[in-house]
């Protein structure tokens, strides 16, 4: 929530040291304005016995979800060059995934600005991780910083997914280990129409998840028809990255493992 009182820090896209602005990831345009969620420590998620029927204590924050972790300048720099493309992406997605009750989409998104999109996409998982994300990984925000720029190492790959059931999910980067793939370095947002997840030196690809890594070898301002398939998946456990099973079956598998 944005607070009054002023935030200083590491700017995680240009990583000077100066005030830091409230990011609203995703943006505000993006049904993020007066999202109401509730604050609770990431231990207390740990110490929960059934999540189905736990209901969160922490404070109830209005205003959107967001971080402060970059600077004005580069909050407007996004806000200028990639949320107005990220907009009519999103408005695609609420139109479809509202108008068809199925699991499994053949997803058509006209005229849009996939290098924009990407480079969005990108600067929220920036904006949600920690300050060591810039040192490590200093080539994600060049690529968000240089509009023009088609340059994103192959180690990072974007997926994407329908999600408008469960929980939101804000998944910092860590190591998850997925049965059948092994362990994944990943980070992971699911914000309705979207879930997003990035990974690290992780080849293969992954069931369920369309791989949208190829937006970044457009032309900045290039449009396309975006026509591509696309899972709906649920995300009822928002510290449990990766994880899409159904209630009944968290249910099931919560009353099995006791
Ligand atoms: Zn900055």
């Amino acid at each position: 929530m944005r607070s009054s009182q002023k935030h200083f820090g590491t700017c995680r896209i240009c990583g000077v040291d100066k005030e830091l602005s409230y990011e609203h990831v995703p943006p505000r345009i993006a049904f993020n304005k007066t999202t109401r969620h509730v604050s609770v420590p990431h231990d207390e998620w740990t110490k929960i016995d059934n999540f189905l029927e736990y209901k969160p204590k922490g404070k109830i924050l209005q205003g959107g979800i967001g971080y402060y972790s970059l600077c004005r300048d580069c909050n407007s720099f996004l806000g200028q060059n990639y949320v107005k493309a990220y907009e009519q992406w999103v408005l695609t997605g609420i139109q479809i995934i509202s108008k068809y009750k199925v699991d499994y989409f053949n997803y058509v998104a006209l005229q849009q600005e996939p290098l924009k999109i990407l480079k969005q996409i990108i600067s929220m998982f920036i904006a949600m991780n920690d300050k060591w994300y810039l040192e490590e990984y200093p080539e994600l925000a060049s690529f968000v910083k240089d509009p023009n720029s088609n340059i994103l190492p192959d180690k990072f790959r974007v997926f994407a997914y329908l999600n408008n059931q469960g929980q939101y999910r804000y998944f910092k980067h860590g190591v998850i280990s997925q049965p059948g793939l092994g362990i994944i370095n990943a980070t992971e947002l699911a914000f309705p129409p979207f879930g997003y997840v990035l990974t690290f030196d992780f080849a293969h690809d992954i069931s369920h998840f369309q791989n949208i890594t190829s937006f970044k070898s457009y032309k900045l301002g290039e449009k396309a028809d975006v026509e591509m398939f696309l899972y709906k998946l649920p995300t009822y456990l928002p510290f449990s990255p990766l994880d899409y099973r159904s209630k009944d079956k968290i249910d099931a598998d919560t009353k099995a493992s006791r």
